[in-house]
């Protein structure tokens, strides 16, 4: 009989470990995987300040479910489940009521609010989605309405930004807001220190989760950027306009229109209302070592949703994305095992390996590690660190897809050099600017393939006397005195004159050193391993010192090319021919490609790929590496004006997300 897994919610340990099980249940058409979400998307929830501060845009943290399961054997239902009959086994929505033989619980948590008069009503949240597009949207308003405010109070008031919160959160969102409000005053001409930035919280020190020394940079960090940081104050009443909080024993009130609450959270409303199951924590889910709802063996539960404190811990697992990944992977094993009965239930045994905390987009803290040794990690390296592991996750949810638009949001597009790359690679040229070098490069190849044809490239067999009159040059240079002629290059009339020939084959050039001294200005430490070489030499012409080339030669794999070239390139005339005519055809095909703008990523990689393939046979000229330079920069988007890609290039992109595979393996750019 069929057996129905339902997991609810779309967050991190839901969409991991539905991954999961879908690639275990990938044949077994016995097994039935949907997941249940109130939303059609799974939300970033680690990069929600950034959406909130305006510093990514808002798709950024939005990744559609049926985008991330497409051909996968999960079936997605966007529907908010208000009960759960854990005996009937059955989930009730808004739209239909859903039978199930296991059950995942992935439905996270949400704000708690302590029972602080007004708190919910009048604060602004950060987790959701909509909550982050709500803060932005209030925040811009604020701001405009300063600009034009005459009462002075009424100004403060809406100049005056609090954080309820000082844990991981709370310090987040003030740094980003901190590093926002600098550009939203220029941008509504508002004197920046009319702007208060808030943060407060209970506690003794911000981020508590950090080391003491971590939570004192943590707060100069703060200082420095404009944030007032209140600690050891708890609020007592959050108003239309104002808030009150407790200071020893002094109780303040101050007029906002902003309170941002990030002072804790508590298991989501529907583990709340699961009074079946025990509860643990703030609204937690009990779960056993096996992650199983404690009295409840077709229940499983995973991510924040858990209360499980490991064997020897003495706090529960914390609400945090690792804890998601790892209790995905167990439970998807766990049930898998329970399913088919093969293998056995492993006990939930996590390890955490630290904490990463950005305060605006250019600095970081990090306190990473194992289990028994956590080391602090200064500011680019926890920035980089914290990248590098969001692109991990993405691979794992949505592939290159993701990758791709998670660099050119936070790097590529960034606004206002947030990053900790600083606009370096934000900065951008107009695409129309590249169309001379487009066409200059093209033209470049076509005049290449030209000379090559009248030099009878396409019917007489030219490659011996080519590489080796290259070789000779270069090892010449290597061995000054010592060198001794190789017969062929001896032979080989054309030997000195087709070195120099390289990429150009300009004849200007060949007349020039033809008789030259060569001498090498940069080699032997590295030529000599043999593994890896670059070769620099100066050609000198005796007569006219002054002047000279320079060529470069890579020798890399120098075993390879030399195979290649002994074994396949230039074993007869037929195959020397085979690859003159390959080049020949291959320089127009680029020539005319990048002339037209028709898939100009294409013509350009080839064109880099020609290049190097010439710097690691016949060496090349630095007259050439312009071309280099030129490859590189059309690369992308140079034939996305005026040039045909701009027509092809779209409807191509629509009917290539549209294959199966394509969509499977999310091998397409939104
Ligand atoms: C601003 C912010 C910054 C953070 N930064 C970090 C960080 O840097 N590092 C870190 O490790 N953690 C961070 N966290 C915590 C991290 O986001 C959570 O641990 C993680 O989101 C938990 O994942 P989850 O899948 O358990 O739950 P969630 O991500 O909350 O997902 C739960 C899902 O269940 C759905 N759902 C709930 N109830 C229902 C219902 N009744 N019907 C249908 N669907 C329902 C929701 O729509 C949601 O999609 C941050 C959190 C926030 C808010």
């Amino acid at each position: 009989m069929e057996k129905r897994i339902i997991i609810l919610g779309g967050g991190y340990a839901g969409v991991l470990t539905a991954k999961k099980l879908a690639r275990r249940f990938k044949k077994d058409d016995s097994v039935q995987i949907t997941l249940i979400d109130k939303n059609r998307y799974h939300t970033m929830m680690t990069e929600l300040h950034e959406v909130a501060a305006n510093r990514v845009d808002e798709d950024s943290i939005r990744i559609s479910l049926r985008k991330i399961f497409a051909g996968r054997k999960v079936d997605v239902v966007t529907d908010k489940i208000s009960v759960i009959d854990y005996e009937k086994q059955t989930l009730t929505g808004e739209l239909d009521v859903y039978p199930y033989d296991y059950l995942v619980m992935a439905s996270g948590s949400q704000p708690a609010y302590y029972g602080i008069p007004g708190a919910e009503t009048y604060s602004y949240k950060l987790w959701s989605y909509n909550d982050a597009m709500r803060l932005r949207a209030h925040t811009t308003k604020v701001f405009e309405k300063a600009m034009n405010e005459t009462d002075p109070v009424e100004k403060q008031r809406l100049l005056t930004f609090y954080i309820a919160g000082a844990g991981f959160t709370g310090v987040e969102m003030a740094g980003e807001l901190a590093e926002w409000c600098d550009s939203l005053a220029e941008q509504f001409e508002v004197a920046r220190d009319e702007v208060r930035i808030i943060e407060v919280d209970m506690l003794d020190r911000v981020v508590p989760t950090l080391t003491p020394e971590l939570s004192a940079k943590a707060q100069r960090r703060l200082e420095k950027m404009g944030v007032k940081v209140i600690l050891k104050a708890g609020i007592h009443e959050i108003g239309d306009g104002y808030i009150i909080f407790k200071k020893d024993d002094q109780v303040i009130r101050d007029e906002t229109r902003t309170v941002i609450w990030t002072a804790g959270t508590e298991g989501a409303q529907i583990n709340k209302d699961s009074t079946a199951l025990k509860q643990g924590g703030r609204s937690r889910l009990v779960a056993d070592s096996y992650l199983r709802a404690e009295g409840k063996n077709n229940v499983y539960i995973v991510g924040d949703s858990m209360f499980y404190i490991p064997e020897g811990a003495k706090a529960p697992v914390p609400q945090m994305v690792e804890n998601c990944e790892h209790s995905a992977s167990e439970v998807a094993h766990n049930l898998a095992v329970e399913i088919t009965g093969q293998g056995e239930m492993k006990a939930y045994h996590p390890s955490f390996h630290g904490v990463m905390v950005c305060i605006g987009g250019r600095y970081g803290l990090a306190l990473v590690g194992g289990d028994k040794k956590k080391f602090a990690l200064p500011s680019f390296f926890a920035m980089f660190v914290k990248h590098l592991i969001n692109i991990v996750y993405f691979i794992q949810v949505l592939g290159w897809n993701k990758v791709f638009s998670y660099l050119r949001h936070e790097f590529f597009t960034i606004r206002k050099k947030r990053s900790f790359v600083g606009g370096h690679f934000s900065n951008r040229t107009p695409s129309f600017m590249l169309v001379p070098l487009r066409l200059l490069l093209g033209g470049t190849w076509l005049f290449e393939a030209v000379v090559k044809i009248q030099e009878g490239w396409m019917n007489t067999p030219k490659l011996t006397g080519f590489f080796s009159g290259a070789a000779s040059v270069f090892e010449k240079a290597i061995q000054g005195a010592n060198y001794v002629p190789d017969a062929t290059a001896a032979a080989s009339t054309e030997a000195v004159p087709a070195a120099t020939d390289a990429v150009a084959s300009a004849s200007t050039a060949v007349v020039e050193t033809t008789g030259a001294v060569t001498q090498a200005v940069w080699d032997k430490a590295l030529v000599n391993w043999d593994i890896f070489g670059l070769i620099q030499v100066e050609l000198i012409k005796i007569a006219n010192a002054s002047s000279s080339l320079i060529g470069y030669a890579l020798r890399f794999p120098n075993v390879v090319t030399e195979w290649m070239k002994s074994n396949v390139i230039l074993v007869s005339e037929g195959s020397m021919l085979f690859f003159q005519n390959m080049i020949v055809v291959s320089e127009i095909l680029i020539g005319l490609a990048l002339i037209g703008g028709l898939f100009t990523f294409l013509a350009s990689a080839y064109s880099l790929v020609l290049l190097v393939m010439f710097l690691m046979t016949t060496g090349l000229y630095l007259g050439q590496w312009w071309m280099v330079a030129a490859g590189l920069a059309v690369l992308f988007g140079g034939g996305s004006v005026f040039g045909l890609d701009y027509y092809a290039m779209p409807w191509l992109k629509k009917v290539w997300k549209k294959i199966p595979w394509v969509k499977k393996s999310y091998l397409y750019n939104d």
